[in-house]
Formats: structure tokens, sequence, C-alpha cells
């Protein structure tokens, strides 16, 4: 089952041919048709076919909403609009600019990624700056026949908005909620460059006072358990900050630090959950790239 609520669903874009690492939210209704985090180009035709099993055409949305602009959120929203002109892209003013040129969001995504940027993403092209529509929060959005309320949550990324259907009770938070992979494990997801846990910690507090009924994770889906999710997601933030700070203090490069920590935490989770459900957590947030994200933060602080 894929539906959230009348005219509220989600597609599993089955990305890299693994199950639930990423979804895409689909807001159908009042004669538009929004998209919550459109993914990479590489899943472009799962998508496509997955909005057909509903009745739908991409060339039929109207809005894609972001997130935030990480390539697994947004890749595609270039190529969408290169082929649907019509279409209007919403997303924070920090990501904004990247979206119009992303040269320097390929540059960043290239040093985490290296040569498997081409495998995992595809192409990543430019939106015209008149299909843009910048938020900085606060804002109120008609798609799909609903009102979303917008809020900047920063602290995953420094460009980050979530938004919330007072009708349905549903916030699409991205990855500030984590990513939850069949209700198990809530992981904060913490690549570099942007980790900030004081602001994520604030942003967290933002969504919690929409008092959602569900969350909509992009990794991946409905969580609905809303109040011990928030607070999970917060708890292991802290706990994996707190292993990242004391590994600073020890010997040993990024590298031999970053897959350590990998190491340690793939031990952890396995525990918990199946080999396949892993490897979700691992595609939606490689654990090496986690290790840096916190190591950057902290050394930001103690700079
Ligand atoms: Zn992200």
């Amino acid at each position: 089952m894929t539906v959230l609520s009348r005219g509220l669903s989600w597609i599993d874009l089955k990305f890299r041919d693994r199950p639930h690492a990423i979804a895409t939210a689909v807001i159908d209704g009042g004669g538009t048709l929004g998209l919550v985090d459109p993914g990479p180009s590489t899943c472009l035709e799962t998508l496509e076919l997955g909005l057909q099993q509903q009745g739908l055409r991409l060339g039929d949305v109207t809005h894609l909403l972001l997130t935030h602009i990480h390539l697994d959120h947004a890749g595609a929203t270039g190529t969408i609009v290169r082929r649907y002109p019509h279409v209007t892209v919403l997303v924070h003013e920090r990501g904004a600019v990247h979206m119009a040129d992303p040269a320097k969001l390929l540059a960043s995504a290239a040093r985490l990624y290296g040569d498997q940027m081409d495998i995992l993403w595809g192409e990543v092209a430019a939106v015209p700056p008149q299909n843009l529509v910048a938020l900085r929060g606060g804002e109120q959005l008609d798609v799909g026949g609903r009102t979303f309320d917008v809020a900047y949550t920063p602290g995953h990324a420094s460009h980050h908005v979530s938004y919330f259907d007072p009708a349905s009770g549903v916030a699409f938070v991205g990855d500030t909620a984590g990513i939850c992979i069949d209700s198990g494990y809530v992981l904060p997801p913490t690549p570099p460059p942007d980790i900030d846990i004081e602001l994520w910690t604030a942003s967290v507090a933002r969504i919690e006072a929409w008092s959602p009924r569900t969350l909509f994770l992009t990794h991946f889906g409905p969580a609905p358990s809303v109040r011990p999710h928030l607070q999970a997601v917060l708890h292991n933030l802290e706990t994996l900050a707190g292993f990242v700070r004391a590994l600073l203090g020890q010997p040993g490069s990024d590298h031999e630090q970053s897959v350590g920590f990998a190491e340690m935490l793939r031990r952890e989770l396995r525990g918990q959950m199946t080999g396949t459900q892993l490897d979700s957590y691992d595609l939606a947030a490689p654990f090496e790239q986690l290790w840096l994200g916190l190591a950057r933060y902290w050394r930001k602080r103690s700079a």
C-alpha cells in the first residue's frame, strides 16, 4: 500500500535496484500535481512507471517540491524541467542558486562519490531561473488541492526545508528526521559539508511544533510514531557525534577513521536488521560519509 491519504501517495524509486532506499511523494488534486523530491535522473524511468501505475504522467507534474538539493533528492530536477518547461521548482533560496548552476554542487558531490557519479546520479541539468521559486520558510504553498506550510529546517543541509499538510497531518521532512527503513533504526544522515547539531535540533523542534500525524521520509516513506521517531533521530545524532568526537582524539588518518567508523556502525546495525535493509541504509547514507560530516562539524566548532 503506497497511499498516505486521498491524493497523497508515494513511489519507491528502487534506487540501484534496491527496495526502500529513495521515495518520491506524489500530491495529486485540484488540477495540479506535485512531487516531493523527484530523486536522481537514474531513477526517472521508475518514477514515470510509478506515476503510470497511478494513472498519472510525468508530463502532468506541475510542481517539484525539493526538501534540499542533494542529488539523491533533487538530481533529476533539471532533466524533468527540460522535458516539461511548465514545471515550477520550489527550493530554499540557498539551494536555488545551485539548481540554476549546478557546477559547485557537482564538484562537492564528486569529492564524495568520485568515479561513481554517473552510475549513481546520471544527468544533473541546470534549472532555468524562471522555473525556480526560492523559499525561506514561513510560506504557504497551494499544490495538489492542498495548502502546505513551509519551514526552514537546516542541520542536515544548510538549505533544507520541510513541508506540512495540515489537512492530512503529513510532514514531508526530507532528511531532517533521518533515515528509517522498514520501521527500523532511525539513522541521522550526516554527510559533509553542512552538518550542524544545534541547528538540526532546532529543526526537529520546528517539525514537532506542527504536531504531525505522520512524518514522510525520503529514506524511506511514512513514519507514524512521530514523537518517538523524532526523539530517536536526536538521540542517535548525539550518540554518533559523540563517537566521532572521541575518535578525533585518537591517531589515524581521516580515511582510516571513517572506514573504522563505518565498520562499527555496520556491526551495530547488523544485529537489528536484515542484510538487504542494511544495504539500503548504506545506500541512502554511505556510512563512511557520516564520519566525514561529523568530523567537519567538530573541527569547525573547535576552530
Ligand atoms: Zn541529504
